[in-house]
């Protein structure tokens, strides 16, 4: 059994933790990243959007960039479409995740791959590496950057109360596009469908719950999708590369305890309604370093509390209103071409 001993552990190397781990590092402190997977960033489970936003708040090189995006087209389930300028990029994730993880490498941070996080006992956290060895790290503070399903988080008993599953395929283009696009359709219950242009390719997907009396029907509902899109001329009726995951619809809730905090999913920071978790991600995560930070070198754990200030400060507003139309939007599903306009974020009405 190895022992290590850290100002400050961070677990999960994904855009939370690498963000966390890369800012508490430049303010000079002894800070351990660790993942489980092999490999920082694979598999990807992600439609690999990004808002042109997130690239000033990032230092690193860009080619994880694939194509510029223009803006946003929105498809009504009676076929309606709007659009509204909104740039950013479709990414590589699995490079972006690394060039992050890189960059905190780059400025001190110890990283260990294929070392899970199992359990904690105070200051002390126990891991086990995928070949069985055993590993114990002494933190002063512990981040829990660790996804949806937040081992961190249950160890201080703050964890998502609600996970929307997701499902995803790549599918060749007909020809590039400029525009993402998302689709409403009541047989998508609970969320919506996407199509992100990826150059010559494209990441289709849905986000969608299950009722009371039937579990989703992801797949099937996904085969579907591609069936219209194709007849609609968009893109070819063959696809590759299956991917899932989950994604956090919360409304937003306590992440700080005594010297434990919580980023990223793990914090349930994804927006309720649009599902995008990269950007809050990083900026919570770089707030969270920073914080952790301050409060080793000031040895007053006080200090984590601002933390909680400041992503409440940032983002707590647009998740209430965000998870409230979700509840809304859920119970008027039926209705769901007519009061889309309140519960997506591309209408005006969604702010009023
Ligand atoms: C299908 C799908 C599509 C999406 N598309 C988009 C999109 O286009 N744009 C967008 O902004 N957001 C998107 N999201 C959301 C986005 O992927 C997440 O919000 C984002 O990954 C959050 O980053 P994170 O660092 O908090 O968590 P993650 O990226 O999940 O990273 C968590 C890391 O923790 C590691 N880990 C977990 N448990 C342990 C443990 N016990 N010990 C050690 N390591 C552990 C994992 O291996 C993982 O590397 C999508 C989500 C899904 C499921």
């Amino acid at each position: 059994m190895k022992n290590h001993f850290c100002d400050i552990l961070v677990i999960g190397a994904g855009p939370a933790g690498s963000s966390a781990a890369l800012a508490a590092a430049r303010k000079g402190k002894g800070v351990i990243l660790v993942d489980r997977r092999p490999v920082v960033g694979v598999p990807v489970r992600c439609a690999e959007y990004i808002p042109a936003l997130l690239m000033g708040k990032i230092n690193t090189d860009k080619s994880f960039v694939v194509q510029s995006v223009r803006g946003m087209r929105t498809i009504l389930p009676d076929g309606t479409a709007t659009e509204i300028r909104a740039p950013g990029f479709t990414i590589r994730r699995d490079l972006f995740d690394q060039a992050l993880a890189a960059a905190a490498k780059q400025a001190g941070v110890q990283l260990f791959l294929s070392t899970h996080a199992v359990s904690r006992n105070g200051n002390k956290i126990h891991l086990k590496g995928l070949d069985g060895t055993h590993m114990t790290i002494a933190a002063k503070v512990i981040i829990g950057a660790d996804g949806p399903h937040t081992t961190v988080g249950k160890w201080i008993g703050s964890v998502n109360q609600h996970l929307i599953p997701a499902i995803q395929v790549r599918v060749p283009l007909i020809r590039p596009m400029d525009m993402t696009e998302i689709y409403f359709d009541t047989r998508i219950f609970g969320g919506y469908g996407w199509l992100f242009p990826k150059g010559k390719s494209a990441n289709i997907g849905l986000g969608m719950k299950g009722t009371k009396h039937k579990p989703p029907q992801l797949k099937r509902e996904l085969k579907r999708f591609i069936s219209k899109l194709a007849q609609a001329g968009k893109i070819r009726n063959e696809f590759s590369g299956y991917t899932a995951g989950w994604i956090p619809a919360n409304r937003p809730r306590k992440v700080v305890y005594e010297n434990v905090l919580l980023v990223g999913d793990a914090a349930g920071h994804t927006h309720p309604i649009t599902g995008a978790g990269i950007y809050p991600a990083v900026v919570c995560g770089q707030m969270a370093g920073k914080w952790a930070a301050r409060a080793v070198e000031s040895n007053n754990l006080n200090l984590l509390g601002s933390y909680e200030a400041q992503w409440r400060n940032l983002f707590e507003e647009a998740m209430e209103r965000a998870y409230s139309r979700l509840q809304f939007r859920e119970s008027n599903w039926m209705r769901l071409n007519e009061i889309i306009y309140r519960c997506w974020v591309t209408f005006r009405a969604y702010y009023e």
